[in-house]
């Protein structure tokens, strides 16, 4: 006896209307960020030291099968197997590593942010501009990504475009639109964005309260 599935019991009209409501439930539902998410839960933080574990394994992994395979490289006699092994390994185990370090600076900026909470008020140190200009851009941006290349891309969040010219450059930390020229790190981004000061954007992002 096969289940009957819900598109068998209603008429169509029914559930393509059914369809539109779980969309529009879906498009509606609030986009957590780590710090919303850390928030909503707190016990998960136990298990944020462990991840950046898990991660710097990961790391360590894809680093080491780097550094033997440009090893192995190196016995090519021909530039173009060079050439295109090199550019595979960026795509491949070099994306990984990228993929492997981000995560792991995320992590550490939760932490990090929640320490902080607890010890001193008020006043920001060097350390903590240099963190706040090291929170993953793809953390702070509220518009969808998509991934270019090096970069990601998406429609610019500081001006009304159909076309995406807003880039973000990971490995920098830094963001560029093409539309309207602004750009910088997550310092800028957060100032322009949340409408703060330079010493308040510092303090949202290590997240010391404004
Ligand atoms: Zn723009």
């Amino acid at each position: 006896m096969t289940k009957q599935t819900l598109a068998q019991t209603i008429d169509e009209d029914t559930y393509v209307y059914l369809l539109d409501l779980q969309r529009e439930w879906k498009r509606t539902l609030p986009k957590l960020r780590d710090h919303d998410a850390l928030k909503l839960f707190p016990e998960a933080k136990v298990c944020i030291r462990e991840k950046i574990r898990e991660w710097e394994g990961v790391r360590d992994k894809f680093s080491e099968s780097i550094k033997t395979r440009l090893q192995e490289l190196r016995e090519y006699d021909d530039e173009f197997s060079k050439w295109f092994w090199k550019e595979w390994l960026k795509h491949t185990d070099g994306s990984q590593l990228m993929g492997a370090e981000r995560h792991i600076k995320r992590l550490k900026w939760l932490l990090y942010s929640k320490n902080k909470q607890t010890s001193d008020k008020g006043r920001i140190t060097q350390s903590d501009i240099e963190y706040a200009g090291s929170v993953p851009l793809e953390e702070l941006v509220d518009v969808q990504l998509r991934t270019g290349g090096k970069t990601l891309f998406g429609l610019c969040p500081f001006h009304e475009e159909r076309s995406p010219s807003f880039h973000i450059y990971p490995e920098q930390n830094r963001w560029h639109c093409f539309g309207c020229g602004e750009s910088g790190d997550s310092i800028t981004f957060i100032q322009l964005r949340q409408g703060l000061g330079f010493i308040e954007a510092v303090k949202y992002l290590t997240g010391l309260s404004v």
